[in-house]
């Protein structure tokens, strides 16, 4: 076994036997706890990205490893093939929590995208009556919903795209945030669904304008169009709510939710939605080994109550809000913009005497804060949940003082 002691061993052994597929941040870590992590050499940084929004309940949460604990050393794995008896529990439990009949749980968020495209596909068939493998789905600019072919095929990111085609069918691409187009691609008889982030996280933290959600809702609704959200990042208190579309008190026809769904620790993954849209997919037509497995179930249940018990989107709201309004009072050329919502924000960053948001991640995270550029010119700023008032105030010192290393 090769035992990685220094920062540059790990580049050295993923760079020779890694597929290339990612660009890190210079930066190896080796513990975490809390919103707190640690390199190789112990140094100690604040998390700033929470695993892209899936350490939402902070690194190593006792309850959640426990849980793990407890069952990987009960039953891991019976595939679906049989009945388990921590399945039922879980989707009790789950469907409860978000107020729908039905849940088919999944492993990573694509995935769950891409259940959620199929299930949009089987009710356009079976209950919209839409013409065999005529159905379309709208779908945003910008958008991300993960990597895979169809997912990509809806991608506007010519990095996501370039050289992966031929594309899957059926896709309307429409401009986020922008209720006439939508109005005019519903005119579509053979629209089934309206797949959209409350909230576009990997485009740059796209907070659209107020309402936009709720009038998507209604104008899906007269059209008899599927409102399918992809909560993946948006979802489980990150915003200050429980979901994003909480904020214009939207229930999706089809919710999509991953990442904190087991708290980083985990791939759980899961696609909710009421009997007459999921019951359209019978044994057979659609699953995946490793989905609702044991394991899966347990840590699931367990990150959704610590969600509850620590009142997690409650303090995503407070923190978040005083987290903007001391990251505006930054006196920075570099700072162009700070947008967000709970804890999900972000800051445009204006390029200076050749240095860029990379330069300002570089510096941060010499200064013991970890985030990192999304499209070049934008930060985004997503502690663990569980973040306090004193350690937003320092790590705000912390981003100023880089911001200002530049000046
Ligand atoms: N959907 C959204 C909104 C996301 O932000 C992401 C990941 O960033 C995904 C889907 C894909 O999730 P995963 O990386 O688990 O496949």
């Amino acid at each position: 076994m090769t035992e990685i002691k220094t920062s540059q061993m790990a580049y050295d052994l993923e760079d020779r036997y890694g597929a290339h597929n990612y660009h890190p941040l210079p930066v190896v870590l080796a513990k975490g706890q809390g919103v707190f992590m640690w390199d190789v050499e112990g140094k100690r940084y604040y998390d700033f990205l929470s695993a892209y929004s899936a350490v939402n309940q902070g690194h190593c949460h006792p309850k959640i490893i426990q849980a793990l604990i407890n069952q990987a050393q009960t039953l891991e794995l019976t595939s679906r093939a049989f009945y388990n008896n921590v399945l039922g529990e879980y989707e009790k439990f789950i469907t409860g929590y978000f107020g729908y009949e039905k849940v088919l749980p999944m492993n990573s968020g694509a995935e769950a995208d891409e259940t959620a495209l199929k299930l949009t596909r089987k009710w356009a068939y079976k209950v919209k009556g839409i013409p065999e493998n005529q159905a379309k789905i709208i779908c945003c600019e910008n958008n991300f919903h993960g990597r895979t072919i169809s997912i990509i095929s809806m991608s506007t990111d010519p990095q996501a795209r370039a050289d992966f085609g031929p594309f899957t069918p059926g896709f309307i691409t429409i401009p986020y945030d922008d209720l006439i187009s939508l109005e005019k691609a519903l005119e579509d008889p053979n629209v089934a669904g309206f797949l959209v982030e409350p909230i576009q996280g990997e485009a740059g933290v796209y907070v659209p304008q107020e309402g936009y959600l709720k009038k998507a809702w209604e104008m899906c609704k007269a059209k008899n169009v599927l409102l399918i959200a992809d909560e993946v990042q948006t979802g489980i208190a990150r915003t200050g709510k429980l979901l994003a579309s909480e904020w214009e008190e939207v229930r999706p026809d089809i919710l999509i939710l991953g990442k904190a769904l087991s708290g980083g620790v985990y791939p759980i993954s899961a696609v909710l939605s009421d009997d007459h849209i999921m019951l359209t997919i019978k044994p057979g037509e659609h699953g995946s080994t490793f989905g609702g497995n044991p394991i899966a179930c347990k840590v699931a249940i367990a990150a959704l109550e610590v969600i509850r018990e620590e009142k997690l989107a409650d303090n995503a709201e407070r923190m978040g809000n005083i987290f903007r309004e001391e990251l505006r009072k930054i006196q920075s050329p570099m700072v162009e913009l700070v947008r967000g919502k709970g804890l999900l924000n972000a800051a445009v960053i204006k390029p200076m005497n050749g240095k860029t948001a990379w330069d300002v991640c570089l510096k941060m995270r010499d200064n013991g804060l970890l985030a990192k550029p999304t499209h070049d010119h934008i930060i985004r700023f997503a502690p663990p949940l569980v973040i306090n008032e004193a350690q937003i105030r320092e790590s705000v010192e912390i981003i100023a003082l880089s911001l200002k290393s530049f000046s």
